[in-house]
């Protein structure tokens, strides 16, 4: 394929994502509902809790997330003034040396249609915002739950299910931040959740992962009440406090929010005494048409050699795209190797994911 034609063929691809998107998505009962409750333990600091709730009415999802909070907090109390908690000891983001912030997951209870795939595939798009410095790690399958469910952090950002009350209103995820710079999401495994504010009667996790992570990586709901009118860009966020469908990667508003929040560090000598960061596996996750991510340096034969899935990669680079197209002639590839830390179109015929090691 000419690069002519490869980049018709990406934009082709591009537009076809873009009509594609839910811009005026079907009106589906319960909506959801985002709201925070600041919770006070007895022993040990306070904690932010920020819900995702399936309700009927604004009522019923404040009613949820106080009944959800006395359930996973049963001697602690919601101050009426916390609602919207706005302590600013609640803004803490995650420092350099934090960087890349580990998240484990507990499968312990999780629907059998969600596996591991849901939390790294969510890891990795918030890790792969071109410029933005955050980053996710996988740590892995743990035995831990969400320190909400204990007598509070431990330690480790983790992902865990617990069965929660439905009735009225049902809170699908729930993530709790610490000040001690620690923050887990505890989902909702009562078979009840899966059947709420559903395409087709299935609520898709991916996007409660999606969205939970964003506030786990620091970010707030955009154009949160009573601000507003919100923009489009602000409705068709992850992080937007009410939204609906499926909505498996960042949008505009959402990249811009990471950004502001941890911005391309301005290239520096490394200081002496600053031990290096230690090499993690990074995860590639495709989903079946076009793929937007940062990749480690990589040869394009192993990338594809380990994604059976890949049938095209793209990249713009010295002011031309350059293309990779599986089983083209080597004459005809442009592009025969990723740069670590730059971003690629990946096309893929299905989903398929495997690790890389980061690379220099
Ligand atoms: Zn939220």
């Amino acid at each position: 394929m000419s690069k002519a034609l490869g980049l018709a063929v990406l934009l082709l691809g591009m537009l076809l994502a873009a009509v594609s998107l839910p811009r005026d998505p079907a009106v589906a009962a319960p909506a959801r509902h985002t709201l925070s409750l600041e919770v006070h333990r007895p022993e040990g600091p306070p904690v932010l809790l920020q819900f995702l709730v399936a309700a009927a009415t604004p009522g019923d999802a404040l009613t949820a997330a106080r009944r959800t909070a006395a359930e996973l907090v049963p001697t602690g109390y919601v101050s009426e003034s916390s609602v919207s908690a706005q302590w600013a000891a609640w803004g803490w983001k995650w420092a350099d040396d934090e960087l890349p912030v580990t998240v484990a997951y507990n499968p312990t209870g999780a629907p059998s249609s969600v596996g591991p795939q849901a939390v790294i595939a969510g890891l990795q798009a918030w890790s792969s915002v071109p410029d933005s410095r955050f980053a996710f790690r996988y740590g892995g399958i743990t035995d831990n739950v969400a320190s909400i469910l204990a007598s509070g952090p431990d330690g480790e950002n983790v992902v865990s299910w617990s069965p929660m009350e439905c009735n009225p209103g049902c809170v699908l995820g729930v993530t709790s931040k610490e000040t001690a710079h620690e923050v887990d999401m505890l989902l909702n495994s009562n078979p009840e959740a899966a059947t709420q504010v559903g395409i087709d009667g299935t609520l898709d996790w991916r996007t409660v992962i999606l969205h939970e992570l964003g506030h786990i990586a620091g970010l707030e709901h955009s154009c949160p009440v009573p601000f507003g009118p919100c923009t489009d860009e602000e409705l068709g966020a992850v992080m937007h406090y009410q939204y609906r469908g499926i909505q498996r990667k960042l949008e505009a508003d959402d990249i811009a929010g990471v950004v502001a929040l941890y911005p391309l560090a301005p290239s520096a000598a490394p200081s002496p005494g600053v031990s290096p960061t230690l090499p993690v596996d990074v995860p590639v996750v495709l989903e079946p048409g076009w793929n937007f991510l940062v990749l480690p340096a990589l040869g394009m034969d192993v990338l594809a050699s380990r994604l059976s899935c890949l049938t095209a990669g793209y990249a713009f680079e010295a002011g031309a795209w350059q293309s990779w197209i599986r089983g083209a002639p080597g004459l005809l590839q442009s592009l025969s190797a990723t740069r670590a830390g730059s971003a690629y179109w990946l096309l893929a015929s299905g989903p398929c994911a495997t690790t890389v090691a980061p690379g220099p």
